[in-house]
């Protein structure tokens, strides 16, 4: 099965893929993880990507499809993936449509995380990882156990990206709404379009997913 979880940034997508991978045994395929390692490895993608990362706007599609391709020719992605950040624009997902085509695969579910635009600033700003295991904290919303120590790994040493700040969220979120949103209409042509609030708890958020997961696998559109 393969999924994808649409909404803006700091909707929440990356912390519910981390929870789903396991439940479900899909890959998370997260572009802008992807895109960071690149920048840290000072690739010529990661250098090309980096200005673009950090203003906010999206990395060109050519590039974007060119990533997604090679990294869809591993094995691990045979069984089924669990989209993350990606597609964002209908080029990317007509790019998806015919890799997956050619596997005779195709997205079976995708799932909007729906979040109001006026919530977004402050789940973004908190937001912080554990660079070791990658878990997902927010100085509010979803804060470590122990302060300062990470409840899956242990770690104490945590990261906060570059691009999360009220600056950079404001040309983040127009993106989305001129190149991303136009791909919810696309996938409710296909009739694959199912929708969560995003507002809940993280918890509740993961239930209502599941659910949705749980019907699309048995059939039960
Ligand atoms: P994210 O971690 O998904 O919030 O992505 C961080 C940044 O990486 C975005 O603001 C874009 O600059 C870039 N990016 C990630 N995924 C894509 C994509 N599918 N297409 C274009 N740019 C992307």
């Amino acid at each position: 099965m393969n999924v994808l979880l649409l909404g803006p940034p700091g909707a929440g997508k990356g912390t519910q893929a981390k929870r789903l991978e396991e439940t479900y045994g899909l890959v998370q395929l997260a572009t802008g993880d992807m895109l960071r390692a690149e920048v840290a490895d000072g690739s010529s993608l990661g250098v090309k990507a980096k200005a673009i990362m950090e203003a906010g706007s999206l990395v060109p599609d050519d590039l974007i499809i060119e990533m997604i391709s090679d990294r869809m020719a591993r094995p691990d992605c045979a069984t089924g993936v669990l989209f993350d950040g990606f597609p964002r624009t209908v080029a990317q997902a007509e790019a998806l449509e015919k890799m997956l085509r050619a596997k005779e695969q195709r997205i079976d579910l995708v799932i909007e995380m729906k979040v109001v635009d006026e919530s977004l600033v402050e789940r973004i700003v908190g937001r912080f990882t554990c660079p070791d295991c990658g878990a997902a904290y927010h100085d509010r919303f979803n804060q470590t156990k122990k302060e300062g120590v990470c409840d899956v790994c242990g770690g104490t040493e945590f990261h906060r990206r570059a691009d999360d700040n009220a600056e950079t969220m404001g040309k983040r979120l127009s993106a989305y709404h001129k190149q991303t949103q136009p791909l919810l209409p696309f996938y409710d042509e296909r009739g694959v379009l199912r929708s969560v609030d995003g507002m809940a708890a993280i918890d509740d958020v993961t239930r209502q997913i599941q659910a949705v997961m749980d019907a699309a696998q048995a059939g039960h559109f």
